[in-house]
């Protein structure tokens, strides 16, 4: 099964389960890993999720390592563009590695719904 990460920054997070519903049939068809605080909204709005662990504590560490790994398909970042975050250096390598590995990157609801009709359409999901 392909894998897609989502992460989302906290004043974020809604937008990321209000994005999962609005594409829940593409996205049962993938399996979801998330940095640990998104992971646990998200299972609590009723999506199968592999939790890594909370970004600040090295979860984006973790889903760069999955893409520089090419574990990943795809990945979500619904960042907060006007907060200050302790591990912003974590978020520089995720996004870094992304370009590196030349993997799907989002950083907003627009260009992911995009992304994933991409998606859709290549039969990539
Ligand atoms: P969180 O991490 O899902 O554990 O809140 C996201 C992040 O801040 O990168």
């Amino acid at each position: 099964m392909k894998k897609i990460a989502i992460i989302a920054h906290d004043g974020r997070k809604p937008e990321m389960v209000h994005f999962l519903k609005e594409n829940e049939e593409a996205l049962s068809k993938v399996q979801l890993i998330a940095t640990g605080t998104t992971g646990k909204h998200v299972r609590q709005a009723g999506y199968d999720v592999e939790a890594k662990l909370s970004g600040p504590m090295g979860g984006d560490a973790q889903i760069a390592a999955m893409a520089a790994e090419e574990q990943l398909c795809a990945v979500i970042f619904f960042r907060d563009p006007l907060g200050k975050h302790p591990h912003e250096p974590d978020v520089q390598m995720l996004l870094r590695i992304c370009d590196l590995y030349n993997i799907p990157l989002a950083t907003n609801p627009a260009s992911a719904k995009f992304m994933l009709r991409g998606m859709i359409e290549e039969g990539e999901v």
